[in-house]
């Protein structure tokens, strides 16, 4: 029988939430051909993910002790390598983290497997391995098969796929790492800014504000117009640049997905493909900019063109009303 192999990520001693999204991935996939799910936990404690892991869609997980606890893209690269040339898995699955992209698209060249990035659909057409992502700047979705690949390795888009529900008693065996020359040293672990604060991954209803608001100063009107309408408030990268709010708000490639939005407001934001990364999945998008030929009209549903600060006090006072 062929394998899926799902390669879990976690981040001080907890799993992430995105590998039991993966394994959801590689089970819809596995009802489409014979194939069982193995999912690779990879660190110094990774048998301590057993129990986490055991859960519906998994036939198998494999423990591959490392020297360091934190993740290595040196380690993860020989360890995903050599479990590949061992399992010969039809797809491997990565989150499309910051981790995962470490070393993914080495992993894909050095072994020459087909390889595709940000997918958020997979199947089987035909028996062919189909892979959907996004192209011309998310304009349109592009499917993606590997033609001649015996191997593919793909990275799936964090919050597409809803975990499974229920736990199973999965088998578990060990994996021995080949010694590994690392070149970093992890010294020290920091939280970006705003640790404590709310994780806007998980939020239904956002309004984020960019250059547009002009001034530090006019921050603390968009929160209180947050604040009233019962949204969290984020920001693109400039805002969280100038610390006018912090880190763990800006939205985007190097900011955050935010995965669970319904509803996300932009105001005074341009729509840069940085931007656009972290929310043009959200099924409602609603952008006020005063340039009628800004990008992020390409993809909102309602495109208002006018001043944010007119919107704002509109608004302000419908919400008074
Ligand atoms: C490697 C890399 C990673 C990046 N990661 C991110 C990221 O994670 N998130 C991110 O956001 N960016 C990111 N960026 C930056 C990105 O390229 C853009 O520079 C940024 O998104 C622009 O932010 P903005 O839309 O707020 O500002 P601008 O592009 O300056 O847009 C401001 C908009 O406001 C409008 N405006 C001005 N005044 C008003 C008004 N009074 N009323 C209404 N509209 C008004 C303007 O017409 C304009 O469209 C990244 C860049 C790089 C190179």
């Amino acid at each position: 029988m062929k394998t899926i192999l799902v390669i879990a990520e976690h981040r001080r001693n907890e799993l992430r939430l995105v590998t039991l999204e993966l394994i959801s991935a590689a089970h819809a996939l596995k009802s489409a051909a014979d194939y069982k799910v193995v999912v690779a936990v990879i660190g110094s404690q990774a048998d301590s993910f057993v129990s986490a892991l055991s859960v519906n869609g998994v036939d198998e997980i494999v423990v591959v002790k490392t020297p360091v606890a934190d993740f290595d893209p040196d380690i993860f690269e020989t360890a995903v390598a050599t479990l590949i040339e061992s399992r010969k898995p039809a797809a491997v699955l990565l989150p499309h983290t910051v981790d995962s992209l470490g070393y993914a698209a080495t992993l894909a060249s050095n072994g020459g497997y087909g390889f595709a990035t940000d997918v958020f659909m997979v199947e089987y057409q035909d028996s062919q391995l189909v892979a959907t992502r996004g192209g011309y700047n998310q304009k349109v979705n592009v499917e993606v098969d590997f033609p001649g690949k015996e191997i593919v390795v793909l990275t799936v888009r964090p919050s597409v796929f809803k975990p499974l529900e229920g736990v199973s008693s999965p088998a578990v065996s060990n994996f021995d790492l080949p010694s590994v020359a690392s070149r970093s040293q992890n010294k020290e672990f920091i939280e970006l800014g705003g640790g404590n604060d709310i994780d806007i991954t998980t939020v239904d209803f956002i309004m984020s504000i960019g250059r547009g608001i002009g001034e530090e100063t006019n921050v603390e009107q968009f929160r209180e117009l947050a604040e009233t309408a019962g949204a969290t408030l984020c920001c693109s990268r400039p805002i969280a640049d100038a610390g006018w709010l912090p880190k763990s708000r800006q939205v985007g490639q190097s900011g955050k997905v935010v995965g669970s939005c319904k509803l996300y407001v932009a105001m005074g934001i341009s729509g840069s493909i940085q931007h656009m990364a972290g929310m043009k999945h959200v099924p409602t998008i609603v952008a006020v900019n005063t340039d009628p030929n800004a990008s992020i009209f390409t993809i909102a549903k309602f495109g208002i063109v006018a001043d944010i600060f007119d919107i704002e006090e509109e608004l302000n006072s419908q919400l008074a009303a």
